[in-house]
């Protein structure tokens, strides 16, 4: 075991020292903590020791002033905003010069405050503002304006921020102080104020500072208080850069894995399979992300989250209550979407413990009563679709599922109507109290109970405690945009669960804060040259040229690669025993090779006693041992890995696997490929095959056959089957889009009720429709029937509105045209004719063997003839992609205009009416008025109803196959179930070829119908 050095010189000096008080100075608590039990691990009495961080010396000798003087210690969410409302300020009075263009965002103004911070912790006032010091004059004037507003304002609210604290301090007498020893630990950086502060309040006491172990041939880090006795270190590592002299070899092991998830599991596999208990051992990581992340969900999916401690916690937003506040931000930022919202019901963040609902339920309800989207609509809708429920009651008082679905509308309103009110505003852009923003976000995490782990639990608690902390001090009015980026980027930053190591448990922590964490089993993950040292990152407010014009110990921003490599070394230099050190191979976001970092290169060097090793040497001798999959059966660590190793070895499963009950359905999924694959049409492909008449229309009377219906089974069999007897249904969310207003059906059904209007207003004035005449009266119209649906379904913005107005307005035209050109035909007679529906009667068609089928539909418009014979129009709002002169009836696919003329004919026999012609008509721009005929003629009429008789054949059969042009799937929503696209096309036309499917060679003979 290698000593450790800082320990070490701990020892001698707590050994010397017995009796007398010894106060630790620390960088943090959780360093003197850490060294504490370090000591005591190494069995040395600690007594008499206190630890103190320089904030905790401070406020200790400030403490009566601050009571006396009423002073308070502001929280930087604080400062942040006053620096915010000032930018904001300043900018709309004129008064920037430098950042007059830069965008006002909460990152920017915490960036501004931390210069401010950096520059009062250098110990300048607004006094001994360094004007010269700015490399552009502007930007320090705008600085300094801020400055004296920021100061003016903490002043006013007698509020102290860190440098006041220090400075306030520093003006109190040293105190004489009873006999003490103070011990202090390095700091890998400083700020001035500190510096004087300590050196002030330890006058005349006696200091003791400990050293960094020298590394040799690395330059140390400039240090604050010079170390009283310089130290050497004989561990392996001091030698990292003079290998020739190395002693002796480090117990040290190099790894790469294919991905950074792969370095985490890598970890675990290694304790697992040398049985190291957890307690032993230690995670550290280069940066936060991934590896935080990919640690919990391994150890959330293995259910060994009690057996993990982070040291720095985790990003909030990776438990619950951080997943409602960042949903909930997200749902507001997506004008209130219910697809938003459902997600969050999904996920489990919204608890709905106060009313007898499923999570599921809720959503259903939700999308049921058509809200959509928009903060006003929620309330609205629901309370509509509640009236239209307790309407129908009123006409049924039996119908007990209608009695049953408004219980439930009841109980989502208790719900939702508290939900909604919770928070102020209704777009991004209105204005809010900051101040009730924050009381509201709070009452939501305490409200909604999803704390059902600690972590969870933690979250829940840190999130009201920091919430609680800026409330009482906020104050003054910002848009809701401006309070959700604001509160996003300060809470979202949050971690939670942060905790000491435990017994028991495996410790993750980052490298830069392990110093005293004296672990013999050493694994250390993300070494790769894009992660580790990382980049220098000059402060864009403050530059280093800047600062060090300032004062020559204001820490730079370059030097930070230079501080994390040196603390990584240091890191190095405390292991006791095993390291093992990683990186990832590929850079799977990027899908191409990482290298390793130099520190690994360089380790590697040492390990290996060659100095002149190059980075593809390294690469060539690791690679071997990258893989997704696991070659010995005893490295497999999880479920995944065992399936993969499985289907890896032998290309498919084990024979044994499929005898498992638990996995009965992938025997069945294999006996469904292996069916699809041949030429035989099976069950797996559409051949149902029941001993009942209940699904033909020809032997059931209580089934009535719809156009769309009849086109659909035409045109797919197998949809028909998915759609109308297994009532698979695509998940329609409607997302919001700030873009588009009317949706394809609404806008049919619009205009649709335009051009009825129209006509109804032309038979009252006996007029034909003529441009010239009537183009007004059309746009009148139009104009009414869009105020009306604005009301109930608002535009996304008024430009919106506008440009579709615009559009319907021009379709409204071209209407109005192809009518009056063919006005000279004859009358409209009927609009919106139902048949079927809304209690009107069928049109029953008789066919060959005496049956007859029962029909129903609505049809647009019904025109008599100059001639006393019939026109079906229907209106096509969308192209006329599919509708060709030729096609008739298109192989089965376009049925509905022979349907409509027959169903027409039937209803009215009495009257011996007859249908000459349907016109499909394309009143709109896209369609420029096209009008598509069909003549009706006997013969038509009798392949007509062959096509229906065929049709009813494959539902009598129970034969559903796919359709037999694969373009008939280019816009179909069943894609992603039926997979048609994974057979080859001779497969599938050798089983509709097959002599006993004989409801699917039907098909063939409806294609024959052109
Ligand atoms: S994707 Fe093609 S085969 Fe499948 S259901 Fe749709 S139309 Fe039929």
């Amino acid at each position: 075991m290698n000593p450790h050095s800082i320990i070490e010189q701990l020892i001698e000096i707590v050994t010397n020292n017995k009796l007398t008080e010894k106060i630790f100075v620390v960088p943090s608590h959780r360093d003197g903590q850490l060294v504490i039990q370090a000591l005591a691990r190494a069995g040395q009495p600690v007594l008499n020791v206190k630890v103190k961080t320089f904030m905790d010396l401070a406020l200790e000798s400030i403490k009566p002033v601050m009571k006396k003087a009423d002073y308070k210690q502001m929280p930087y969410q604080i400062g942040k905003q006053y620096i915010f409302s000032e930018l904001q300020k300043l900018k709309a009075n004129k008064q920037l010069n430098y950042f007059n263009t830069v965008q006002l965002t909460p990152a920017f103004s915490q960036a501004v405050y931390q210069a401010i911070l950096d520059l009062k912790q250098a110990r300048v006032s607004v006094q001994t503002f360094p004007t010269q010091a700015f490399l552009k004059r502007e930007k320090g004037e705008d600085l300094y304006q801020l400055f004296q507003a920021y100061e003016q304002k903490r002043q006013e609210n007698r509020l102290l921020d860190t440098a006041d604290i220090f400075e306030l301090a520093m003006q109190q007498p040293v105190a004489p102080k009873k006999q003490s020893l103070y011990i202090f630990f390095p700091h890998e950086a400083y700020y001035r104020i500190e510096k004087e502060f300590f050196l002030h309040y330890t006058k005349g006491e006696e200091v003791v500072a400990l050293d960094f172990p020298a590394v040799v041939g690395l330059e140390p880090l400039p240090s604050m208080v010079p170390p009283t006795k310089n130290i050497e270190s004989h561990h392996p590592f001091s030698f990292l850069y003079q290998i020739e002299n190395a002693p002796s070899e480090p117990d040290l092991v190099l790894k790469a894995a294919i991905s950074e998830d792969e370095e985490i599991h890598g970890v675990f596999r290694e304790l697992k399979n040398k049985k190291l208990p957890f307690d032993q051992s230690v995670i550290f990581y280069t940066s936060g992300r991934p590896y935080v992340e990919s640690v919990l969900r391994f150890v959330q999916k293995q259910k060994l989250e009690e057996c993990v401690t982070f040291a720095e916690g985790v990003p909030v937003n990776l438990t619950k209550p951080g997943k409602l506040i960042k949903g909930v931000f997200q749902w507001m930022r997506e004008n209130y979407s219910i697809k938003m919202l459902a997600k969050l019901i999904r996920e489990g963040c919204i608890s709905l413990n106060q009313i007898e609902l499923s999570g599921e339920k809720v959503i259903e309800l939700l999308q049921d009563a058509d809200i959509h989207w928009g903060k006003e609509r929620y309330i609205q809708k629901l309370h509509e679709k509640m009236t239209d429920l307790a309407l129908k009651i009123k006409e049924d008082p039996s119908n007990t599922r209608v009695v049953q679905k408004l219980e439930r509308y009841k109980q989502l309103e208790k719900w939702l109507t508290p939900w909604m009110e919770r928070f102020e505003g209704d777009s991004t852009w209105s204005t809010i109290s900051y101040k009730q923003w924050l009381i509201a976000l709070k009452d939501l995490i305490s409200i909604e109970d999803n704390s059902n782990n600690a972590l969870n639990t933690s979250a829940k608690n840190q999130l009201i405690e920091a919430i609680t902390e800026v409330e009482h001090l906020a104050d003054g009015d910002m848009t809701l945009g401006e309070a959700l980026n604001d509160t996003e980027q300060w809470l979202m930053k949050l971690t939670v669960g942060a905790s000491m190591p435990k017994p028991g448990h495996l410790h993750i922590s980052p490298h830069r804060i392990g110093l005293y964490l004296d672990r013999p089993h050493v694994y250390i993950v993300g070494l790769d040259n894009g992660r580790f040292p990382g980049r220098q990152k000059e402060d864009p407010i403050l530059l280093d040229l800047e600062r060090k014009a300032i004062h020559p110990e204001m820490t730079l921003g370059r030097e930070f690669v230079k501080r994390n490599f040196y603390l990584f070394v240091q890191l190095l230099l405390t292991t006791k025993g095993h390291v093992q050190m990683s990186y990832p191979f590929m850079d799977t976001v990027e899908n191409r090779r990482s290298a390793p970092a130099h520190i690994f290169l360089q380790a590697y060097r040492l390990l290996t006693k060659q100095p002149s090793v190059t980075g593809e040497e390294l690469v060539l001798a690791l690679q071997d041992d990258v893989h997704f999959i696991q070659k010995e059966t005893a490295n497999v660590l999880h479920e995944n890995e065992w399936w993969a190793k499985q289907v890896w070895d032998q290309s498919q499963l084990d024979k044994e696997v499929f005898n498992e009950v638990s996995f009965m359905h992938l025997k069945q999924a294999e006996l469904a490929r292996e069916a699809r694959r041949n030429e035989v049409f099976t069950e797996f492909d559409g051949r149902v095959e029941y001993d009942h008449d209940k699904l033909d229309p020809r032997k059931n009377e209580q089934l009535t056959i719809t156009t769309s219906k009849l086109e659909m089974l035409g045109t797919c069999p197998y949809k028909y089957f998915l759609k109308h007897i297994l009532y698979v249904e695509e998940e329609q969310i409607e997302e919001f889009d700030m873009y588009s207003w009317l949706n394809p059906p609404t806008r049919g059904s619009l205009m649709h009720e335009v051009f009825e209007r129209f006509y109804g207003r032309l038979k009252e004035a006996k007029e034909k429709p003529q441009v010239e005449q009537h183009l007004d009266l059309i746009i009148e119209i139009a104009d009414q029937v869009l105020s009306f649906e604005r009301e109930s379904n608002p535009p996304p913005s008024e430009i919106i509105y506008l440009l579709e107005r615009q559009e319907i307005l021009e379709s409204c035209a071209v209407f109005l045209k192809a009518e009056e050109e063919a006005s000279g035909e004859g009358d409209p007679l009927f609009f919106e004719f139902n048949f079927g529906i809304s209690g009107q009667d069928p049109a029953t068609i008789d066919l060959a063997n005496g049956e007859s089928i029962r029909l129903s539909g609505k049809i647009d418009r019904v025109d008599r003839l100059k001639n006393g014979l019939y026109a079906i129009i229907d209106y096509k709002t969308g192209s006329s992609y599919g509708y060709t002169e030729k096609a008739y009836f298109n192989g089965g696919r376009k049925l509905q205009h022979s349907l409509y003329a027959l169903a027409f004919e039937k209803l009215f026999t009495h009257q011996n009416a007859q249908v000459s012609s349907s016109t499909y008509l394309f009143p709109t721009l896209k369609g420029q008025g096209e009008r598509i005929v069909r003549k009706h003629n006997d013969e038509e009429r009798q392949q007509f109803l062959t096509i229906v008789e065929h049709l009813c054949d494959l539902l009598a059969k129970g034969h559903f196959p796919y359709t037999d042009a694969a373009d008939d799937c280019k816009y179909c929503d069943y894609k992603i179930v039926c997979q048609r696209h994974t057979y080859e096309e001779e497969v599938l036309a050798k089983k509709h070829e097959e002599e006993t499917a004989s409801g699917a060679l039907r098909l063939k003979e409806v294609r024959s119908y052109d």
